[in-house]
């Protein structure tokens, strides 16, 4: 069988510095804001190229971290408007609901599954306080337009960037692009830790400051509480992993981009909507995703012949039942993805021959004739 991502796999190359990392959190004493929390903050800035990392305990919560600063700044006003694309993952829609603001669902363009720009300004109101950006799949969904409006009409953008760590734009990373970023490193992730962790990247001190309050109970000195915070906060072990797989992430990406190109260069099959060449361009391919009308059918052929795919997502948001209030809502083109969308094996763990294995099945695979009702 080859996996979607054998994760143990990936991680055998570095079971000594592991081991030796947890060694040295288990031997100081100091399991929570130490050394290597602040080593690694220091470090994923440095990375990023913001000024600020701010560790907290997963991705969506440095999401709704940074909605909650920008409330308590006074940024962004309670019951506000954020405009976010469609098509995403639910945690970026939970972070603006959870912060009681209102998700503006925009839909993405159907080649790069990336916000369509041309209809964010139509969807501006008295109401709207921020644009939220995700680069789904580990594509870059900045585009030049979303900067203009921003500065047009003041709002700040926020990307979600838990699925492109590393990423570039140009010569900026993605987490450095807009006002604030949230990532998350959950172990599956381009960056992942051995359990939950996340962080919030800015080049704004006052932002960085609510943040890492409002992330320790909303104390801005010990026993006094100027806001109802939370608690969220990375481990030490998961800081000395992720300090470790920082060193090796370009490479990672590089392998991930490399396997991509080969499937997009390789694959014909007139069943299956491979991505354009130049998706190519500012990707870190967290997903390799492909299309197809026959999904079901191209998921169990690949599986019978070893292959373990995933689907993201097989639901979208505004279909969700904890969404009933989005549920009128008509999205053609995320439906669509949602129905069509495959995501083939794409990361640092496949061997050469196993890519080619994967292409020989795509090239061959035809679906079967379906009986009319
Ligand atoms: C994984 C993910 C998150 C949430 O991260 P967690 O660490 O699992 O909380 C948010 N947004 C997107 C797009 C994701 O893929």
């Amino acid at each position: 069988m080859i996996p979607y991502f054998n994760l143990r796999r990936a991680h055998s190359p570095y079971i000594k510095e592991f081991t030796d990392a947890l060694r040295r959190v288990a031997e100081s004493g100091r399991y929570l804001l130490g050394d290597e929390t602040n080593a690694f903050e220091r470090e994923y800035a440095r990375y990023t190229g913001t000024r600020h990392a701010i560790c907290c305990g997963n991705g969506l919560d440095a999401l709704t971290l940074i909605l909650r600063s920008y409330i308590e700044l006074g940024e962004i006003k309670e019951d506000s408007e954020v405009i976010v694309p469609a098509n995403t993952f639910i945690a970026t829609i939970l972070a603006i609901t959870e912060c009681h603001l209102h998700p503006i669902l925009i839909e993405p363009h159907p080649e790069t599954f990336q916000i369509d720009e041309t209809l964010i300004e139509k969807a501006i109101t008295s109401r709207t306080s921020a644009l939220m950006i995700v680069h789904l799949y580990g594509h870059c969904a900045y585009h030049e337009e979303i900067g203009r409006i921003s500065r047009k009409y003041g709002l700040p953008v926020i990307e979600d960037n838990a699925q492109a760590h590393g990423c570039l734009y140009g010569t900026q990373r993605t987490g450095s692009l807009a006002q604030a970023a949230g990532h998350s490193f959950y172990p599956g992730k381009n960056l992942g830790a051995m359990g939950d962790g996340g962080a919030v990247t800015t080049n704004d001190d006052e932002l960085a400051t609510m943040v890492r309050t409002l992330g320790n109970y909303g104390a801005q000195k010990k026993y006094d509480f100027s806001f109802k915070g939370r608690n969220s906060r990375m481990d030490e072990l998961q800081a000395a992993v992720l300090r470790i797989k920082l060193r090796h992430l370009d490479q990672c990406n590089r392998r991930r981009i490399a396997i991509a190109k080969r499937y997009i260069e390789e694959v014909h099959n007139p069943f299956i909507r491979m991505p354009q060449k130049d998706y190519l361009n500012n990707n870190v391919f967290h997903i390799f995703p492909t299309m197809s009308p026959e999904r079901t059918q191209l998921q169990t052929f690949l599986k019978d012949n070893g292959v373990e795919t995933l689907i993201h997502y097989p639901i979208p948001p505004h279909k969700q039942r904890c969404y009933k209030e989005m549920s009128h809502l008509s999205l053609p083109i995320t439906e669509q993805i949602h129905r069509e969308e495959l995501s083939l094996p794409c990361n640092e763990s496949l061997t050469e021959e196993e890519v080619s294995e994967i292409i020989s099945l795509l090239n061959i695979f035809t679906p079967e004739k379906r009986v009319s009702l």
